[in-house]
This record gives C-alpha cells, sequence and structure tokens, in this order.
C-alpha cells in the first residue's frame, strides 16, 4: 500500500495510473476506520483496478470546534487496516495540501438540502463537505466513489455536486454497517462512555419503532412519538424526520407508496449521533 501526503505524489501516481487505463475507485474518510468504511473499501476493490482512499478530517466541515478538537484520531491502526483490507493507495494530506491559501474558498449552490436537517443544525457543514470532496475528486479523479447511506444527505449532496460540475465519477451508496445491538458503525461511538454506548442503541430502536409502526397518513404523530422515546432515554434531539427518500423533501403525510427515508439526529451529552433507514 504507497502512502501519499503530498498533492504532487499523489497526482504523479493517479497521472501514471490513467495513463496505463487503470479504473480508480475513491473512498474518502476522516479516518477512526471502523467495518463501515472497510465494506466501502471492499466494494471499490470488487469493481475497480485500484482503490484509493483519503484520510483527512476537514476543518472546514465542521461548525463545533470541540466536535473537530474530539474527533477520534488513530491513524497507525487506519493503516493497518486499509492494508489488511487490500487498499492500493492512501492519501494524507494536511490542511495546506487541501486548501492552498492561493485558491479562494468555492461556494456550492446546494438549495433546499443545506437548509434541512443536518443542513440546519450544522450551518456550513456541507458547504464544507463539498470543498473537500469536490479537491479530493479533483486530485483522485476516480471511475467510482463509494459512500456510505448512513450519511443519507451527504450521499445527496454529493451527487448534487458532481451533477452541478459534471463531474465524470458514478457514486455507489452503501448500505449502513451496524454492530451487533444495531448501533450504526461510526467514528464518533469511540467517543461514548459504556454507560451512553448502551444507551446509543436507542437511536436503531426509534428508527426501528418508526418502520414497524409507520402507517399512511399523517406523520407528526409517529415523529412525535420516537422524539419523547429518545428524550426519555437521555438524548437531546435535533430531530426525527420522515422525507421523500428519492428529494429528501420533509413530509407532513405519507401516501404508503412514496419510497420514504427516516432520519434522527441526537447527543448523547456531547457526542452527536445520526442514523436512518429506508423505509419502501
Ligand atoms: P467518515 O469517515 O465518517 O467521513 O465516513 C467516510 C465514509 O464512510 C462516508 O461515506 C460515510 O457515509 C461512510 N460510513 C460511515 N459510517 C458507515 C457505516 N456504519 N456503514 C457504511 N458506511 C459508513
Amino acid at each position: 500500500m504507497i502512502i501519499f501526503k503530498t498533492v504532487s505524489q499523489l497526482g504523479f501516481f493517479i497521472d501514471k495510473m490513467k495513463a496505463s487505463e487503470k479504473k480508480i475507485g475513491f473512498v474518502p474518510t476522516m479516518g477512526a476506520l471502523h467495518l463501515g468504511h472497510i465494506s466501502l473499501i471492499n466494494n471499490s476493490k470488487q469493481q475497480n483496478d485500484i482503490t484509493v482512499c483519503s484520510i483527512f478530517v476537514n476543518p472546514t466541515q465542521f461548525n463545533n470546534a470541540t466536535d473537530f478538537e474530539k474527533y477520534p484520531v488513530t491513524i497507525e491502526t487506519d493503516l493497518d487496516k486499509l492494508e489488511a483490507a487490500g487498499c492500493d493507495a492512501v492519501f494524507l494530506p494536511n490542511a495546506e495540501e487541501v486548501y492552498p491559501k492561493r485558491n479562494a474558498t468555492p461556494v456550492y449552490t446546494l438549495g433546499y438540502l443545506e437548509t434541512l436537517m443536518e443542513g440546519k443544525f450544522r450551518p456550513g457543514h456541507y458547504q464544507g463537505v463539498c470543498q473537500v470532496v469536490d479537491r479530493l475528486l479533483a486530485l483522485v479523479k476516480p471511475a467510482n466513489l463509494y459512500l456510505g447511506q448512513k450519511d443519507y444527505q451527504q450521499c445527496m449532496v454529493i451527487k448534487k455536486l458532481i451533477e452541478h460540475k459534471n463531474i465524470d465519477t458514478v457514486i455507489h451508496i452503501e448500505k449502513t454497517v451496524r454492530e451487533h445491538d444495531g448501533l450504526a458503525m461510526s467514528s464518533r461511538n469511540a467517543r461514548l462512555n459504556d454507560f451512553e454506548r448502551k444507551q446509543a442503541v436507542k437511536i436503531f430502536e426509534t428508527l426501528s419503532f418508526i418502520k414497524n409502526n409507520l402507517k399512511p397518513g399523517r406523520l407528526e404523530s409517529i415523529k412525535g412519538q420516537a422524539t419523547a422515546f429518545l428524550s426519555a432515554n437521555g438524548f437531546k434531539v435535533d430531530y426525527v424526520e420522515i422525507a421523500d427518500a428519492a428529494s429528501l423533501e420533509i413530509l407532513q403525510q405519507w401516501n404508503g407508496t412514496t419510497s420514504i427515508v427516516a432520519l434522527v439526529a441526537a447527543y448523547l451529552n456531547e457526542v452527536r449521533l445520526i442514523d436512518n433507514f429506508v423505509l419502501d
């Protein structure tokens, strides 16, 4: 596995791969890797000649300084995991490599996607996501990009970025990998203490409750029950929403046929967790 720390080293490698018509699959991450990330690597390996992973804790997508400072960093074990998974190349840049001072900060038109749920509760977050993904795609030039459904809204934002900028990369959205009890794997889970870790499964239980009790008609009551359940279990809830799975338009009622997605974001003390279920 080759490790690149600079844009110029990476660029040289990518040019060589492109010249020999190798198909590149790309998995961008912020590190503290778990089996969710590795499932993306595995999918990329099956569908491409070369798999590139990036590890970069992107400062521009954090709207909360403490969250950024406390984001887990485990580079050595990350590299071991990537090596074991058969990843071909890792890009480990610092912030100056990703954001050279001479470059102006681009602004992305994301419309309503930026005004609801994660966009609403984390102002500026998706601008930061677009900045880093746009830059990384320009450097890695992948044929295929692998993203996790766990970050459902982020997948839609990146889809929009790729469409708007006419980037020649196909997005693959992979299903959420979960712990044995159902908790979605997340780098932030490492910040949970034992009690919080036990409580965290209530997010999965909330989504299961919505899935099992959802009926056509108005959605207020089920969303209210779900929020109350989380609050009663010590969460500070940012949102429980049910949205059109294709457009992410928030629905007040369901016709019983549209494919929908239930999404939750909630804090356990300092740690913010998100998850979602697509309900077909
Ligand atoms: P992150 O390191 O959190 O920025 O995530 C990097 C990529 O891994 C993103 O596309 C995430 O959606 C994806 N990912 C994170 N958690 C999971 C999971 N539990 N299952 C599958 N993919 C995930």
